[in-house]
Parts: C-alpha cells; sequence; structure tokens
C-alpha cells in the first residue's frame, strides 16, 4: 500500500514538472527539476514514471530529428517549429492537415495514421542575432 501511494506522489511530481514547464523537456531534465521536490527520487523512476504517463495519454513524447526524445504536455496532435541554432522547440498546428491527408492517400494509396511536420529553421531571437553578427 505505501508503495503504491509512494509511486503516485513521483509520477504526479514528474507530471506536474512537465505541466508546469514553459518548454518541452527532455527526460534529464524533468529529472532535476523533480529531484528539486523529491530529492530521493532515481533516474529509474522518472523514466519509469514517463512510460507510465505516455501510456494514460497525459504527456507525448516527441521525437524530432537525432535529439533526445522530448516530453510534451500538450497531447492533441500539433506540430513544431525547431531552431537549428539554439534547439528552441515551439507547437506549430498545421492547419487544413486532413485535406492534406486525403490528397497523400489519394496519390500513393498509402493510408496514414498519424503525421507530425517539422519546420526547422532559425527562431526570431537566433535571426537577430545571426544580423548582429554579420553587422
Ligand atoms: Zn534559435
Ligand atoms: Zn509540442
Amino acid at each position: 500500500m505505501a508503495r503504491s501511494t509512494r509511486w503516485t506522489r513521483q509520477r504526479e511530481a514528474v507530471l506536474e514538472a512537465i505541466q508546469q514547464a514553459k518548454k518541452h523537456l527532455t527526460a534529464q531534465e524533468i529529472y532535476h527539476r523533480v529531484r528539486q521536490r523529491l530529492p530521493g527520487i532515481a533516474y529509474g523512476t522518472v523514466y519509469n514514471s514517463l512510460a507510465y504517463l505516455r501510456e494514460a495519454g497525459l504527456v507525448r513524447e516527441v521525437k524530432l530529428g537525432d535529439g533526445p526524445v522530448l516530453y510534451d504536455k500538450r497531447t492533441d496532435r500539433h506540430d513544431h517549429l525547431c531552431c537549428r541554432r539554439c534547439g528552441v522547440v515551439l507547437d506549430y498546428k498545421v492547419p487544413h492537415l486532413e485535406q492534406l491527408l486525403k490528397r497523400v492517400r489519394r496519390e500513393t494509396d498509402f493510408q496514414v495514421e498519424s503525421a507530425h511536420v517539422l519546420f526547422e529553421g532559425l527562431c526570431p531571437d537566433c535571426q537577430r542575432s545571426r544580423d548582429e553578427e554579420e553587422q
């Protein structure tokens, strides 16, 4: 009994770390944040909690290119903008995706089950610092 209560508290702390973050977090970053609340927590416990939360549909796992898996509090279907310079990851929802998927189906006969669009480029901050460097 005591064990399951403790597990719940740890999962809750992991979920809160993700929900309170303003960005998409790696497992390492989540571990560091959770440790501030539960100093004794092991990395493996955080990792298991993440798997549980993902399976429960409470968080989403996002894999962008070669980078580490990121954990996302937004669980609805959406896309991402990724800055190649500072690595910032922003949410973006491609409009009219349904129509695009119908077109893919028509042209390729492929039955798409999920879609995620990754936009790579420079965020506004990095565009500004690039412009300053060039002057
Ligand atoms: Zn940037
Ligand atoms: Zn996202």
